[in-house]
């Protein structure tokens, strides 16, 4: 790919007609008729039977299902981890279906910062260079590195703790230090598959913290839950079932900002 190519670093293509109700504005997620099916004929798994998800920039989503629902397809395709089998995908303004693999690994390196259950940070690594990792792979020189991630260290309470390994924190201090490694980036998304999983319920609140103040900043935040206290934090959840969407719920305004928010 050229550093010219439209495809991933022009102008984002025009928004969508605008939605019945409340004012236009921007899409960060985008999803039409998305299909996604695993291995053929009589051994095929349909993961996603045609989902159709519009999430604004601004939006706390909540996305909940039982287990084999589709979640995480649903999740993978977002983060452009996977690609649709049939359907459209916009992501903050690109249609993947334009991308090839290095292009996908760019817009996901630019556009979403992941939050998983496990933390999934480097053991034997300080918080500090955990953080700074997504800016080492987009190949932002140190001090910038450096300046970055202290200021997302910072941004989820955890300035005192950057010299200190995963296993010195709490596995609370860990999902932060895993927050902050998914917003040193700046992206438009945090998309976070069962982050509070693993956590007890003062390092959900933590956790859940840190999502609500990112997103009263400004930012879209996605995640997956089984749990109902968790999902009734959000502004909207939306309930999947067999791969489709059952349920679509508003339980704020986009533009609300969110309960926890005003505590640090
Ligand atoms: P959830 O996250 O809601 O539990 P998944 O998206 O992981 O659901 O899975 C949806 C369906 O797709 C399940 O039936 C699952 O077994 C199947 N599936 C998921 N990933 C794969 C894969 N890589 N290959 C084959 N089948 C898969
Ligand atoms: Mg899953």
């Amino acid at each position: 790919m050229s550093a010219g190519d439209p495809g991933l670093l022009g102008p984002p293509t025009a928004p969508g007609p605008t939605p019945p109700t409340g004012p236009a504005r921007e899409r960060v997620i985008d999803l039409q008729g998305v299909t996604k099916t695993y291995g053929a004929a009589e051994v095929a798994v349909h993961a996603l039977r045609g989902v159709d998800l519009v999430v604004e920039k601004g939006d706390y989503v909540a996305i909940m299902g039982k287990s084999g629902s589709g979640k995480s397809t649903l999740m993978h395709i977002i983060g452009c981890l996977d690609i649709p089998s049939t359907g459209r995908f916009v992501l903050d303004g690109v249609d993947v279906r334009t991308l090839d693999e290095r292009q996908l690994a760019a817009i996901r390196n630019r556009s979403v910062g992941f939050v998983f259950q496990s933390f999934n940070l480097l053991a034997r690594t300080t918080a500090q260079s955990n953080v700074e990792l997504p800016l080492l792979y987009a190949g932002v020189g140190s001090r910038e590195r450096r300046r970055r991630a202290t200021a997302a260290l910072e941004s989820v309470g955890l300035a005192d703790r950057a010299s200190h390994l995963p296993s010195q924190l709490s596995g609370g201090q860990q999902q932060r230090v895993a927050v902050a490694r998914a917003l040193v980036t700046d992206p438009a998304l945090i998309l976070a598959d069962e982050p509070t999983g693993n956590l007890d319920s003062e390092a959900t609140a933590e956790v859940l913290g840190v999502f609500e103040r990112c997103n009263a900043e400004g930012r879209t935040v996605v995640l997956i839950t089984h749990e109902p206290d968790v999902a009734a934090r959000a502004k909207r959840i939306v309930r999947l079932g067999d791969g489709s969407v059952l349920s679509d719920e508003r339980l704020a305004a986009v533009d609300a900002v969110p309960s926890g928010a005003v505590h640090r």
